[in-house]
């Protein structure tokens, strides 16, 4: 164990997660039937801006060469969050990767399991990017004020007690909270982080200061961060679900005959695009109209609109949005696409907001403008990099 003196790496005061014990010597998940665990892991602590490229290509090259890791990291001046599939036998082989490195020990205090295991990437994308899209970024100091942590029984607990009357604040975008959701959550209209703090702080002015505000995400990093701005802005009673939504599915599908106070899908940010928390189905087919809650992009990769599309509407429309560029497009072959560039035809708000783009024939119109036809370079690092870059973008916020 290094000391902080030897480290370069500035650690927040630990706050209630941090204090919790390593992980290494719990037993594990048993993994999916491909060999493959799933797990999600953030934490918030300094890394020199200089360190960060050697970092990036360290972990570039040894998870993904000598640990068989695939999925999606981001690293920055304030920490790291991860989102990953393992092969099974190597999890452990990862975890003392992290302990022995002098950035990582003693910083990751759990694994987030996911609810269902599989190889749920194709490759390894690791980032330097901030963790959190804020404007400016929030001081380590503020992030240290962590809102309280509820285990998903407590948090199940608590929530039954308050009832409908809690302020219970569902902290994910609109679309993940179309699949599911928390009985009685109100989901803020955002597509950015800023956007939707703007719009929380909104919900719990006038409150009083101890009055209990709930709030939930999908694997707790965007409640961590809204939490302690919250509680730095004068809210002393922040209460966080431990985990997200993630640690809740998991929590259901260990008790058996209990009632879940979610209802629905858990959305997730890598090529299942969600996984069961209960069959609940909440949403409709974008296209029919049909209840289904499956989400999709569009398969022609210049549109990837993100939408609902039931099994019929698939076979109908191709895989498509259904407009006739795209069903063009998704006949092409990969060397007749590389002859036709094409630019990205949404952008970040209408490629989300499928409600907004869907005639009642079921098929997309595309803006008018054909601007978007000019010729532009394909991504770096083939077809299958592409192929999890366009799954996983949908969650820029988090
Ligand atoms: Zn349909
Ligand atoms: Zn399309």
């Amino acid at each position: 164990m290094q000391s902080q003196s030897q480290s370069p790496y500035y650690r927040a005061e630990p706050g209630p997660l941090a204090a919790q014990p390593l992980d290494m010597d719990q037993p594990y998940p048993a993994p999916g039937p491909d060999g493959f665990h799933t797990v999600s892991f953030y934490a918030f602590f300094a890394i020199p801006a200089g360190e960060l490229p050697a970092l990036r290509d360290a972990i570039q090259a040894e998870w993904s060469r000598d640990l068989g890791v695939v999925g999606r990291i981001y690293i920055g001046e304030q920490g790291i969050n991860a989102q990953l599939s393992i092969p099974a036998e190597r999890t452990r082989g990862l975890r003392a990767w992290l302990e022995q490195h002098a950035a990582f020990s003693g910083r990751i205090s759990r694994f987030n399991w996911a609810i269902e295991h599989r190889r749920a990437f194709k490759a390894l994308h690791v980032r330097v990017r901030p963790m959190v899209a804020l404007d400016a970024p929030v001081a380590l100091e503020t992030l240290a004020r962590e809102p309280e942590y509820l285990s998903p029984a407590e948090w199940e607990q608590a929530l039954r007690q308050e009832g409908p009357g809690a302020l219970l604040i569902d902290m994910r975008n609109t679309y993940e909270y179309r699949i599911g959701r928390f009985q009685n959550a109100v989901c803020p209209d955002a597509d950015t982080f800023r956007d939707e703090m703007e719009l929380v702080r909104g919900m719990c002015r006038g409150r009083p200061p101890d009055a209990p505000i709930y709030m939930y995400c999908t694997g707790g990093i965007r409640c961590s961060v809204a939490g302690a701005i919250l509680k730095a802005e004068g809210h002393a009673n922040v209460k966080t679900l431990q985990g997200g939504v993630i640690a809740y599915g998991r929590h259901v599908r260990s008790s058996p005959g209990s009632q879940s106070i979610y209802r629905g899908k858990n959305f997730t940010f890598d090529k299942r695009l969600g996984e069961e928390v209960t069959d609940d189905v909440l949403a409709q087919c974008d296209q029919c109209g049909a209840a289904c809650d499956t989400f999709t992009n569009c398969a022609n990769t210049s549109c990837n609109l993100l939408f609902i599309q039931c099994p019929a509407c698939a076979a109908r429309h191709r895989r498509t949005c259904g407009n006739a560029l795209c069903l063009e497009r998704a006949r092409m072959s990969h060397d007749e696409l590389v002859r036709n560039r094409m630019g990205p035809i949404w952008n970040y708000h209408m490629r989300i907001h499928p409600e907004k783009v869907f005639g009642r024939d079921g098929v997309a119109r595309h803006p008018q403008s054909h601007h978007h036809h000019h010729r532009s370079p394909l991504p770096a690092g083939g077809a299958e990099a592409r192929e999890d870059e366009r799954k996983c973008t949908a969650g820029v916020v988090e």
